[in-house]
């Protein structure tokens, strides 16, 4: 789509967010929305709202504002085929939170897309990012194409929430969790246990002080 190369990347990244409170409001039966009741529910400005859609090609009309069933069908379109991978993020804890916070963008395409949790976050957007509730999960990863997953719930939810997401059609798991969570062939895990690498950088300081001198 030769469009899509014309779309920032800061629009892009705002994409997810408008696509989640237009499937909102095509749930509760709404056919349209303006700029500034879209600016009301995302916190972006009206004038950044109407400067992204016009990316798209959508333009509000007047008086009418823009139609809710149209921009969703575009934006499905659009966040299918952009550059950009969405990544969804599960467990809003500390170290949840830190990485939607980092999220990814200055260095890469990649960024978190979609958090989810079943703490008193959801519902709430946390840096840019959505946050839903578990009972949504498979429902958005499959509506937003997400195959990649990062795991920062406690060690002990970790598998059952393995198995979810596996079965939402999720390919790759970063696991923050100690747990080493079981998965079906084709779909790879990446484990990344902080705590052990820290503890594995001590032991050596520790041990081979001498050695890793270098002199
Ligand atoms: P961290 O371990 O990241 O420092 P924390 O100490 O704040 O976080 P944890 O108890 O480790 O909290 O939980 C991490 C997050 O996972 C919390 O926000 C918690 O609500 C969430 N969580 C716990 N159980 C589930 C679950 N079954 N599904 C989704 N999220 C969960």
């Amino acid at each position: 789509m030769d469009e899509q190369a014309k779309i920032p990347r800061a629009t892009a990244k705002r994409l997810p967010i408008y696509y989640r409170y237009l499937t909102f409001l095509e749930d509760a039966g709404t056919h349209r929305i303006s700029s500034a009741e879209l600016a009301e529910a995302t916190k972006f400005d009206a004038a950044t709202i109407r400067r992204d859609f016009s990316y798209f090609g959508a333009l509000g009309k007047r008086g009418y504002g823009y139609d809710v069933k149209a921009l969703l069908s575009f934006f499905a379109k659009v966040l299918d085929q952009s550059s950009l991978i969405n990544v969804a993020l599960i467990g809003v804890g500390h170290l949840g939170q830190a990485l939607l916070n980092f999220n990814f963008h200055q260095s890469s395409n990649m960024r978190i897309a979609a958090a989810f949790d079943i703490n008193e976050h959801r519902g709430k957007i946390l840096s840019g990012v959505p946050i839903y509730d578990m009972s949504e999960l498979e429902e958005q990863i499959r509506a937003q194409r997400i195959n990649i997953a990062i795991l920062t719930v406690p060690q002990e939810e970790a598998q059952g929430i393995t198995d979810k997401l596996v079965e939402a059609g999720v390919k790759g798991i970063m696991n923050f969790t100690p747990l080493r969570v079981s998965v079906p062939d084709g779909v790879r895990v990446q484990n990344v246990d902080l705590t052990n690498e820290l503890q594995t950088l001590v032991y050596f300081i520790q041990n081979y002080a001498t050695i890793t001198t270098g002199k």
